[in-house]
C-alpha cells in the first residue's frame, strides 16, 4: 500500500487537521454507524494493526456527555467516546490513531490517519492530499 512519509507534511496542527476533516468525505469514511457496529469496527482495526495490545473500549457517549457536550474523544485510560450523531469510520479512525500512540495532531498522526483511511475506508492518497491542501496542510 502507498503510504505518506510524515516528513513530507507541513503545517499540520489541530486547526488544520480539523479543517481537513471538514473537507474530506471519501469512500466509507463518512457513513454513519450504530454503536454496536462502531465497537466491532474498532476491534477489527485494532486486531489487524496492533495485535499485541488490548483494543480501546468504545464507551457510550452518554457517559461523558455531562463533561463534554459534543465531538469524539480518546481518553488516556484507553477509552473512545463518539457522539452518536458523528459516529463514522472516519471519526473512529481519528480516535484509533490517538489510541495507537499518536496523541498530538502532528505529521506522524496525519500520516497514520491517511494510512488507515486508505485501508479501511477506500480513500485514495491523492484525494486525501487534495483535501489536506484545502485545509492548509502542505505536502511536499
Ligand atoms: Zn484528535
Amino acid at each position: 500500500m502507498v503510504t505518506l512519509d510524515p516528513r513530507r507534511l507541513r503545517n499540520v496542527n489541530t486547526r488544520t487537521v480539523y479543517s481537513f476533516e471538514e473537507v474530506y468525505n471519501f469512500g466509507k469514511s463518512n457513513v454513519w454507524m450504530s454503536y454496536r457496529d462502531s465497537c466491532r469496527f474498532v476491534d477489527r482495526v485494532w486486531l489487524e494493526e496492533v495485535p499485541d495490545r488490548l483494543p480501546p473500549v468504545v464507551v457510550p457517549h452518554e457517559k461523558w456527555v455531562d463533561k463534554m457536550a459534543s465531538g469524539a474523544y480518546y481518553f488516556h485510560d484507553h477509552q473512545i467516546s463518539v457522539r452518536p450523531a458523528v459516529r463514522s469510520r472516519g471519526v473512529l479512525l481519528h480516535e484509533l490513531t490517538h489510541a495507537m500512540g499518536y496523541l498530538e495532531h502532528n505529521p506522524g498522526f496525519l500520516a497514520q490517519l491517511f494510512t488507515l483511511l486508505m485501508k479501511y475506508c477506500g480513500c485514495e492518497l491523492g484525494q486525501l492530499v487534495m483535501a489536506a491542501g484545502f485545509a492548509g496542510i502542505v505536502v511536499r
